[in-house]
């Protein structure tokens, strides 16, 4: 018997690697960066670990910035924190 390997990922706040299902999926979409409950949205994902200082310091930290490799608004963070805390 294999046993069977849990995909991991890091939040891109603090960078704590945690198994994937622990963590909030972040997706980039033409449409937009929201946070994908489902964790089956097409585009690129992103994770956080849902600590309420990685909320705090994700705009701080432009931590949305660097795991998509754009500029991200004020807005764009302010509009996902709201989707993450509903
Ligand atoms: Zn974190």
């Amino acid at each position: 018997m294999t046993k069977k390997k849990i995909p991991q990922r890091t939040c891109i706040v603090c960078g704590e690697i945690r198994d994937k299902r622990e963590l909030l999926r972040i997706v980039k979409t033409p449409e937009g960066i929201h946070y994908d409950p489902t964790g089956r949205m097409n585009g690129r994902g992103a994770y956080l670990c849902g600590r309420p200082e990685c909320f705090r310091d994700m705009k701080k930290k432009r931590a949305l910035d660097r795991a998509f490799s754009m500029r991200a608004e004020d807005a764009v963070y302010e509009e996902l924190l709201k989707e993450l805390s509903e």
